[in-house]
């Protein structure tokens, strides 16, 4: 089976979010379990500079707007998996993130930068003149709306060609842009219809390949069911409902050997699910290096999120006070939108002792939090999988969270029935808002109290089995029921 996994972001070359850690990960647990996977991405300056033993491969002509391109291949500096990195240096290798300038605000080219990745994902993914001939995938992967238009291209082009998968890992970003790019995109004008890629009198690159791939998937099962309502599927829950019996909901894994407390080189000490020790040495170490008091009885709540509207941290915002007058302790590493910054801030400057705030990215602190905090925060408004719970979990950090999307999938409440059957190893809030989450850290806090029970949870957590092994055979088994259809 030859996988073609088109992405814009892959841990380590390059990383946002989420999308990048499922981008290192998939493709060499699908590697592992025998798959042939090469990973398509815009060649970044990072991702160029990253990349081991690359060279070029070919060049790719006749792009709308962008004329050619070089193709460059090399391997994941850690797993080896193949990467084709598209060469384009007017498109790419510029300051700022793969989605916004260095002032936050979106390329005005993204419709471009990203139109031009789904062009030549979809040429590479072509059974007949094929640009490269040398390596013709089975299954073109394409995530989230960068590589939405992939499909429309296979589509169009009356050719034979890869079957086409769609992940959505957030269904918020629509990827719409004015109906101009239809054109200068090289698309064909009938694909811009309402059953097509038109929404609400724009074009939009993630409905295009909710519309037009073979199968699609998404993160979690939860957020399979929710994005086909009206509550999550901003306004795409109709056509998601009419594809419904073809919308897979595989849970995320996590990278096991990347997220271990046992060997991270981040941390003070090791520890793991038999020596729960090394965790204090950790909490002290955290405290120490943020400033905090260096006091082990201090609860210590630990977030590293985006701060945004979706991670539901104004609801956290709004309780802390009280939770600080109770002991509590709160170290933050994050950033967005400025009026959370700020409030965190001013929070961090009336409580130097109790309150630690780190805007900015921060690859080492955020495992130094996730294994020196005691409890983690998540109550996000929507999450389609959500990483940090499960490295929560993994890392005796008991994660308090919303009952929604891939949260409510990985995380099961503390209570005395979960406890007595050894399933508990979080805390779920019953609805979303500011009292819920209170209520919540209040029963987490009684239960830390008492030590013995306290180890169960976080032990509980620990024993999961979070890796990628289950997830990548799901998205096998998907790709296998496509490939034995005929065309
Ligand atoms: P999302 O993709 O919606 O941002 P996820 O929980 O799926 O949320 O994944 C977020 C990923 O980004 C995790 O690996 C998390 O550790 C990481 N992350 C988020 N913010 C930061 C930050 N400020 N510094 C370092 N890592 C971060």
């Amino acid at each position: 089976m030859r996988i073609l996994f088109v992405t814009s972001e892959a841990y380590p070359l390059i990383k946002t979010g989420g999308l990048a850690d499922v981008s290192g990960s998939l493709p060499a647990a699908l590697q592992h379990l025998g798959a042939d996977v090469r990973i398509l991405i815009p060649g970044y300056q990072s991702v160029l500079d990253k990349l081991k033993n690359s060279h070029l491969l070919t060049t790719i002509h006749g792009l709308p707007m962008v004329g050619s391109v070089e193709l460059i291949l090399g391997e994941m500096p850690d797993t080896g998996v193949p990467v084709m990195a598209i060469s384009c240096p007017s498109l790419y290798q510029r300051a700022g993130s793969p989605y916004l300038d260095t002032s936050g605000r979106e390329w005005e080219d993204n419709p471009l930068r990203f139109g031009t990745l789904s062009q030549v994902a979809a040429w590479l993914s072509l059974h007949e003149d094929n640009p490269l001939g040398s390596w013709i995938p089975d299954i073109v992967h394409c995530n989230d709306w960068q590589s939405g238009l992939t499909p429309v291209h296979l589509y169009y082009s009356n050719k034979k060609c890869a079957k086409s998968v769609l992940s959505i890992h957030n269904l918020l970003f629509l990827g719409c842009y004015s109906a101009d790019w239809v054109k200068r995109l090289g698309l064909p004008t009938e694909s811009y219809h309402m059953n097509g890629l038109e929404y609400y009198g724009q074009m939009s690159f993630l409905k295009a390949g909710i519309y037009y791939a073979d199968s699609i998937t998404t993160v979690s099962p939860t957020y399979a069911h929710e994005i086909q309502t009206a509550e999550y599927g901003f306004g795409m829950q109709g056509l998601l409902a009419a594809r419904g019996h073809e919308i897979h909901g595989i849970l995320n894994g996590i990278e096991m050997n990347e997220w271990n407390p046992a060997t991270d080189p981040h941390l003070a000490n090791a520890y793991d699910v038999t020596n729960l020790e090394g965790k204090k040495q950790v909490k002290h170490a955290l405290q120490t290096q943020l400033g905090l008091a260096p006091n082990s009885d201090s609860p210590l709540l630990g977030v590293v999120s985006r701060l945004t509207h979706q991670k539901g941290l104004d609801m956290f915002l709004a309780v802390a006070e009280p939770l600080l007058h109770q002991g509590c302790q709160i170290a933050l590493l994050g950033g967005g939108e400025a009026e959370l910054e700020a409030g965190f801030k001013q929070l961090a400057q009336r409580y130097p002792q109790q309150v630690s705030v780190t805007i900015g990215y921060n690859e080492p602190l955020s495992h130094q939090i996730m294994a020196g905090a005691d409890i983690f925060i998540m109550p996000s408004r929507f999450e389609p999988c959500g990483l940090n719970q499960m490295y929560g979990l993994r890392y005796g950090t008991p994660p308090i969270v919303t009952r929604t999307g891939g949260l409510a999938d990985s995380v099961q409440d503390s209570n005395p029935i979960t406890l007595q059957e050894g399933t508990a190893t979080g805390f779920v809030m019953v609805a979303p808002d500011a009292q819920h989450l209170l209520t919540s850290i209040h029963r987490a806090l009684a239960y830390f109290r008492e030590p013995r029970i306290w180890q169960k949870i976080q032990r509980n957590g620990m024993s999961r089995d979070l890796g990628w092994d289950r997830s990548a055979k799901a998205y096998l088994e998907i790709y296998s029921s496509l490939t034995s259809i005929a065309d």
